[in-house]
Protein backbone atom coordinates (compact mmCIF):
# COMPACT_ATOMS: atom_id res chain seq x y z
CA UNK A 1 0.00 0.00 0.00
CA UNK A 2 1.37 3.80 -0.80
CA UNK A 3 2.55 5.76 1.67
CA UNK A 4 0.45 8.73 2.13
CA UNK A 5 0.58 12.18 4.76
CA UNK A 6 3.49 13.53 5.79
CA UNK A 7 5.27 11.65 7.83
CA UNK A 8 7.87 13.69 8.65
CA UNK A 9 5.65 16.60 9.93
CA UNK A 10 4.03 15.48 12.87
CA UNK A 11 3.39 18.76 14.62
CA UNK A 12 1.73 20.11 11.30
CA UNK A 13 -0.94 22.61 12.43
CA UNK A 14 -2.13 23.76 9.35
CA UNK A 15 -4.75 23.32 6.82
CA UNK A 16 -5.41 22.39 3.26
CA UNK A 17 -7.52 24.06 0.31
CA UNK A 18 -9.34 21.31 -1.17
CA UNK A 19 -12.06 23.02 -3.24
CA UNK A 20 -11.13 26.22 -5.30
CA UNK A 21 -14.63 27.55 -5.08
CA UNK A 22 -14.89 29.18 -1.94
CA UNK A 23 -18.16 28.32 -1.00
CA UNK A 24 -17.45 24.83 -1.70
CA UNK A 25 -14.53 25.28 0.56
CA UNK A 26 -16.34 26.55 3.80
CA UNK A 27 -18.79 23.83 3.15
CA UNK A 28 -16.33 21.10 3.63
CA UNK A 29 -15.22 22.38 7.03
CA UNK A 30 -17.63 21.09 9.79
CA UNK A 31 -17.49 21.18 13.39
CA UNK A 32 -17.41 17.79 14.82
CA UNK A 33 -19.99 18.60 17.60
CA UNK A 34 -22.40 18.65 14.27
CA UNK A 35 -22.78 15.12 12.88
CA UNK A 36 -22.18 13.51 16.76
CA UNK A 37 -25.65 15.55 17.87
CA UNK A 38 -27.33 14.72 14.44
CA UNK A 39 -26.38 11.16 14.80
CA UNK A 40 -27.70 11.02 18.12
CA UNK A 41 -30.78 12.49 17.94
CA UNK A 42 -31.78 10.47 14.63
CA UNK A 43 -31.18 7.06 16.85
CA UNK A 44 -32.68 8.39 19.63
CA UNK A 45 -35.86 8.90 17.31
CA UNK A 46 -35.36 5.72 16.06
CA UNK A 47 -35.12 4.31 19.23
CA UNK A 48 -38.16 5.75 20.34
CA UNK A 49 -40.23 4.05 17.08
CA UNK A 50 -39.13 1.19 17.70
CA UNK A 51 -40.02 0.79 21.44
CA UNK A 52 -43.27 2.78 20.64
CA UNK A 53 -44.63 1.72 17.21
CA UNK A 54 -43.05 -2.34 16.85
CA UNK A 55 -44.09 -5.44 19.27
CA UNK A 56 -40.32 -6.11 18.97
CA UNK A 57 -39.28 -7.01 23.24
CA UNK A 58 -36.67 -4.28 24.53
CA UNK A 59 -33.74 -7.24 25.13
CA UNK A 60 -34.22 -8.31 21.94
CA UNK A 61 -34.36 -4.93 20.19
CA UNK A 62 -31.18 -3.83 22.77
CA UNK A 63 -29.39 -7.34 21.15
CA UNK A 64 -30.04 -5.65 17.96
CA UNK A 65 -28.74 -2.25 18.94
CA UNK A 66 -25.58 -4.40 20.09
CA UNK A 67 -25.17 -5.50 16.95
CA UNK A 68 -25.45 -2.41 15.11
CA UNK A 69 -22.62 -1.19 16.85
CA UNK A 70 -20.52 -3.96 15.93
CA UNK A 71 -21.06 -3.93 12.44
CA UNK A 72 -20.21 -0.68 12.26
CA UNK A 73 -16.86 -1.22 13.82
CA UNK A 74 -16.20 -3.69 11.32
CA UNK A 75 -16.73 -1.40 8.61
CA UNK A 76 -14.81 1.89 10.34
CA UNK A 77 -12.10 -0.67 9.66
CA UNK A 78 -12.91 -1.86 6.35
CA UNK A 79 -13.12 1.89 4.85
CA UNK A 80 -10.64 3.13 6.51
CA UNK A 81 -8.25 0.56 5.03
CA UNK A 82 -10.01 -0.51 1.81
CA UNK A 83 -11.42 2.58 0.79
CA UNK A 84 -9.23 6.00 2.38
CA UNK A 85 -6.27 4.23 1.77
CA UNK A 86 -6.96 2.98 -1.87
CA UNK A 87 -4.19 2.94 -4.03
CA UNK A 88 -4.13 6.30 -5.96
CA UNK A 89 -3.31 4.90 -9.20
CA UNK A 90 -5.60 7.05 -11.32
CA UNK A 91 -6.31 10.17 -11.45
CA UNK A 92 -9.40 9.91 -10.25
CA UNK A 93 -8.69 8.14 -7.50
CA UNK A 94 -5.89 10.14 -6.42
CA UNK A 95 -8.06 13.21 -6.01
CA UNK A 96 -10.95 10.98 -4.33
CA UNK A 97 -8.39 9.45 -1.97
CA UNK A 98 -6.44 13.12 -1.09
CA UNK A 99 -9.89 15.01 -0.50
CA UNK A 100 -11.19 11.70 1.73
CA UNK A 101 -8.33 10.87 3.61
CA UNK A 102 -5.16 12.31 2.25
CA UNK A 103 -5.83 15.91 3.14
CA UNK A 104 -6.44 14.42 7.45
CA UNK A 105 -3.11 12.16 6.61
CA UNK A 106 -1.40 15.81 5.66
CA UNK A 107 -3.09 18.29 8.29
CA UNK A 108 -4.24 15.85 11.29
CA UNK A 109 -4.31 18.97 13.44
CA UNK A 110 -7.15 20.44 11.01
CA UNK A 111 -9.72 19.99 12.93
CA UNK A 112 -12.92 21.08 11.12
CA UNK A 113 -12.01 18.27 8.14
CA UNK A 114 -12.59 14.90 10.70
CA UNK A 115 -15.95 14.72 9.68
CA UNK A 116 -18.18 15.19 6.38
CA UNK A 117 -20.52 18.14 6.29
CA UNK A 118 -24.18 17.71 7.92
CA UNK A 119 -26.04 17.81 4.54
CA UNK A 120 -23.76 14.55 3.49
CA UNK A 121 -23.95 12.71 6.86
CA UNK A 122 -27.74 13.76 6.83
CA UNK A 123 -27.45 11.99 2.77
CA UNK A 124 -26.06 8.67 3.84
CA UNK A 125 -27.74 8.27 7.62
CA UNK A 126 -31.45 8.44 5.00
CA UNK A 127 -29.63 6.20 2.55
CA UNK A 128 -28.29 3.21 5.46
CA UNK A 129 -32.57 3.69 7.12
CA UNK A 130 -33.94 3.21 3.53
CA UNK A 131 -31.03 0.18 3.04
CA UNK A 132 -31.59 -1.55 6.87
CA UNK A 133 -35.57 -1.13 6.83
CA UNK A 134 -35.30 -3.11 3.65
CA UNK A 135 -33.14 -5.68 4.80
CA UNK A 136 -34.13 -6.03 8.58
CA UNK A 137 -37.52 -4.31 8.22
CA UNK A 138 -38.81 -2.90 11.81
CA UNK A 139 -35.18 -4.44 13.39
CA UNK A 140 -33.78 -1.37 12.01
CA UNK A 141 -35.64 0.98 14.01
CA UNK A 142 -32.82 -0.68 16.65
CA UNK A 143 -29.59 -2.18 14.16
CA UNK A 144 -29.53 1.87 12.87
CA UNK A 145 -29.22 3.48 16.76
CA UNK A 146 -26.53 1.21 17.07
CA UNK A 147 -24.68 2.01 14.06
CA UNK A 148 -25.03 5.20 14.58
CA UNK A 149 -23.85 5.86 17.88
CA UNK A 150 -21.00 3.25 16.98
CA UNK A 151 -19.69 6.51 14.05
CA UNK A 152 -20.70 9.58 16.57
CA UNK A 153 -18.28 7.21 19.11
CA UNK A 154 -15.90 6.73 16.05
CA UNK A 155 -15.88 10.71 15.25
CA UNK A 156 -15.82 11.63 18.64
CA UNK A 157 -12.29 9.30 19.51
CA UNK A 158 -11.13 10.85 16.11
CA UNK A 159 -11.52 14.14 17.15
CA UNK A 160 -10.23 13.48 20.66
CA UNK A 161 -7.07 11.61 19.45
CA UNK A 162 -5.55 14.74 17.54
CA UNK A 163 -7.08 17.45 19.86
CA UNK A 164 -6.43 16.67 23.09
CA UNK A 165 -3.38 14.93 25.41
CA UNK A 166 -3.77 11.43 25.79
CA UNK A 167 -5.32 9.48 29.03
CA UNK A 168 -3.18 7.57 31.76
CA UNK A 169 -5.75 4.77 31.55
CA UNK A 170 -6.58 2.27 29.35
CA UNK A 171 -8.05 4.80 26.66
CA UNK A 172 -4.47 5.63 25.93
CA UNK A 173 -4.06 2.76 23.90
CA UNK A 174 -6.04 4.76 21.03
CA UNK A 175 -4.15 7.72 21.28
CA UNK A 176 -1.00 5.42 20.90
CA UNK A 177 -2.28 3.32 17.76
CA UNK A 178 -4.01 6.29 16.03
CA UNK A 179 -0.44 8.32 16.30
CA UNK A 180 1.52 5.26 14.96
CA UNK A 181 -1.00 5.36 12.09
CA UNK A 182 -0.32 8.78 10.93
CA UNK A 183 3.28 9.38 12.32
CA UNK A 184 4.73 5.74 11.76
CA UNK A 185 3.10 3.29 9.74
CA UNK A 186 -0.01 4.40 7.67
CA UNK A 187 -0.03 -0.06 7.08
CA UNK A 188 -1.26 -0.23 10.39
CA UNK A 189 -3.73 0.45 13.51
CA UNK A 190 -6.70 1.40 10.71
CA UNK A 191 -9.25 0.85 13.64
CA UNK A 192 -9.76 4.37 15.26
CA UNK A 193 -12.79 3.64 17.97
CA UNK A 194 -11.27 0.06 18.90
CA UNK A 195 -7.99 -2.19 18.13
CA UNK A 196 -10.37 -5.25 17.75
CA UNK A 197 -10.31 -5.48 14.21
CA UNK A 198 -6.56 -4.86 14.08
CA UNK A 199 -6.51 -7.64 16.46
CA UNK A 200 -8.24 -9.91 14.52
CA UNK A 201 -7.31 -9.15 11.11
CA UNK A 202 -3.35 -8.76 11.90
CA UNK A 203 -2.95 -5.08 11.42
CA UNK A 204 -1.87 -3.94 15.25
CA UNK A 205 1.29 -2.19 15.12
CA UNK A 206 4.23 -4.75 15.40
CA UNK A 207 5.99 -4.68 19.25
CA UNK A 208 9.26 -2.88 18.91
ZN1 LIG B 1 -5.58 6.75 7.57
ZN1 LIG C 1 -6.52 10.75 12.28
Amino acid sequence: MKKIGRLDRPDNFGSAKIFSNPILERISRTHISIPITLFLVISSVSLYFGMTATSIPFSFGFAILVLGLFVFTFLEYMMHKHFFHMEPNTPIRSKLQYGIHGVHHDYPKDKDRLAMPPFVSAAYVAVLHLVFTLLIGDYALYFLPGFLIGYATYLGVHYAVHAYNPPENILKILWKNHAIHHYKDPDTAFGVSSPLWDYLLGTLPKKE
